[in-house]
């Protein structure tokens, strides 16, 4: 299926494990085959959620990036706290006032969906008392 020869290897620093990385102003060193996506995509998957079918580390490759179901092993992980804190409902509506997060990534990151997230930015969720 993959064509390795379709290989994009990254022609900066590659870190030990075999990643390209790459500093960005905006987010600090990032792997490159995730800012690659992000360039594609427009979110953010985290690093390790992204697999490299063509298992080439180096590989910036879209095609041959295949995310993997975070949201399903944080629902694995995280089992029976499926309810946000006020803690982290807080920290959310911080993380998304930085404009560096899409909803999305915020529902992937603590493991609830997209409305949740919306509801908590929108204080229908975690108001103010
Ligand atoms: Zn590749």
């Amino acid at each position: 299926m993959i064509d390795t020869s379709e290989c994009i290897e990254y022609d900066g620093y590659i870190a030990p494990s075999g990643y390209g990385q790459v500093g960005t102003r905006k987010y600090g060193t990032r792997y490159a085959h995730v800012v690659a996506w992000m360039k594609e995509y427009g979110y953010r998957p985290e690093s390790l959620d992204l697999d490299h079918l063509c298992r080439n580390r180096a590989c910036v490759n879209v095609k041959h990036l295949e995310p993997v179901t975070r949201a399903e092993n944080l629902r694995r992980g995280i089992s029976g706290r499926s309810k946000i804190t006020r803690e982290q409902a807080e920290e959310i509506r911080k993380l998304y006032a930085t404009d560096k997060y899409y909803q999305q990534e915020l529902a992937d990151t603590y493991g609830v969906n997209q409305q949740t997230i919306s509801k908590i930015i929108n204080y229908d969720l975690w108001g103010e008392v």
